[in-house]
């Protein structure tokens, strides 16, 4: 076989031909620069909600751990069930869930039992009450029809001894409480959460207590990341507002990156401030400055600032919110849980004309609505500007527009991506 060499020419679409990254190209170099935290704890069940397990949960015992009724009836013997016609049975004593019968069951004999109760010695099927007929207070007439084995939960047919139960990286979830609950578990070891900090940089910000002067803005980046970080249950560390001098930032880059795992700053790395962060950036890490082919979010700065993963994200508010969701939050699962993040996608059929050149990859703000026989609409919330922070507050989804869509028509499928937590 020979060696192949393929010669493409680039073209003005071609999003590495203008020295950008793809954006699935920058999510790769974000991932492996990023280590899952080492550092764990124990905590009791109930504070373990939606903290990731450090280890794998193994089951030292069946559950349930005797085979017992899914039903109140009567308990018997399969093999003593009525073949064709209807037969008496004599009823030898009753079974509660906690207070077994401590008989056993024989030809011809049945046990009336309550359900969860253990099944009876000599018993393996229930025939339920409202199936059988009451003869007098000591006997029932069953008729035909019943299969062995029925109406019973079998020992270990939930959680079987010795199976692992929940995986080490895995959210505990509300039913995760329950099930360690069911194995008797009241403590479990969980990972650290992530320290995050953060802060918002520009002359032009004010917080919102203070009046605003021509030019100026509110800094909503700063709640916008406090309501992303919020939902990742992580520890965060909210450092303001930082102006643009070099000092100040300075200062804020190094006391950020000493207490925390991932920092994350907004605004600063557009053309024009960028080479001014760059400088300073340069002295405290190792730092790329990145353009992706991607609308919006054009420019990140991402590298490592001391042992801290840093990304600077645009200060554009619409931007900051869809490069957390794109490329903070697979960086931030993976330091929380060890596991790749694999967003929740699905398909939604377009109830605009969307228009688009193939080059960049575009993350549209979608509303996403069922149809009256429940299939999934999405339409868009109009305007898409970088800037319309009421697009990400009336949209409840990301239209994804890859970098080879050339436009989508009425009616034609789109991928969507809910807004939500990374778990
Ligand atoms: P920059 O990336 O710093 O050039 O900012 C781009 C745009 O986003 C400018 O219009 C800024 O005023 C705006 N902006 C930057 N940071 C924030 C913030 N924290 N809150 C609201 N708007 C911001
Ligand atoms: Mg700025």
């Amino acid at each position: 076989m020979t060696n192949q060499v393929i010669h493409t020419a680039t073209n003005c679409t071609d999003p590495e031909s203008a020295k950008t990254l793809t954006v699935a190209k920058a999510r790769e170099r974000i991932l492996a620069s990023t280590e899952t935290l080492s550092g764990r704890e124990t905590l009791s069940l109930r504070s373990a909600l939606d903290r990731v397990l450090a280890t794998d949960i193994n089951s030292t015992m069946n559950v349930p751990g005797h085979a017992n009724s899914a039903m109140d009836g009567y308990a018997l013997a399969g093999n003593d069930l009525p073949q064709d016609l209807t037969r008496h049975y004599r009823v030898i004593g009753t079974a509660y869930a906690g207070v077994p019968f401590a008989g056993s069951c024989h030809s011809g004999e049945c046990v009336r039992i309550m359900t969860g109760a253990p099944l009876p010695d000599g018993a393996d099927s229930v025939v339920m009450q409202e199936q059988i007929k009451c003869i007098d207070g000591k006997h029932v007439a069953i008729s035909s029809g019943h299969q062995p084995g029925q109406n019973v939960r079998l020992a270990g047919e939930d959680i079987a001894s010795g199976s692992v139960v929940l995986e080490a990286g895995r959210l505990v979830t509300p039913a995760d409480l329950g099930v360690l609950a069911s194995l008797g578990i009241g403590e479990v070891s969980v990972r650290r959460r992530p320290r995050v900090a953060f802060f918002s940089t520009g002359d032009e910000l004010r917080s919102i207590s203070e009046p605003l002067a021509k030019g100026e803005v509110y800094d909503s980046n700063r709640y916008s990341l406090y309501g992303m970080l919020q939902r990742q249950n992580v520890e965060m560390f909210d450092m303001g507002v930082v102006r643009d001098d070099a000092d100040a930032l300075r200062t804020a880059f190094k006391e950020a990156a000493s207490m925390a795992d991932l920092v994350i700053s907004s605004g600063g790395v557009s053309v024009g401030e960028a080479d001014y962060t760059k400088n300073i950036l340069d002295e405290l890490g190792n730092i790329s400055f990145w353009k992706i082919a991607m609308k919006p979010g054009r420019p990140l700065t991402f590298g490592k600032l001391g042992d801290a993963l840093f990304f600077g994200l645009p200060g554009n508010p619409v931007a900051v919110m869809v490069t957390f969701y794109q490329f903070v939050l697979p960086a931030l699962h993976f330091i929380a849980t060890g596991k790749p993040y694999t967003p929740f996608m699905v398909s939604a059929t377009s109830r605009d004309p969307i228009r688009k050149r193939p080059g960049r990859y575009e993350f549209l703000r979608g509303i996403a609505s069922q149809e009256a026989d429940g299939s999934l609409s999405v339409q868009s919330v109009g305007q898409q500007g970088s800037g319309i922070l009421t697009s990400m507050s009336r949209g409840n989804c990301f239209i994804h527009l890859p970098e080879s869509c050339a436009g989508v028509a009425v009616g034609k499928a789109v991928t969507i991506q809910p807004f939500s937590t990374f778990y």
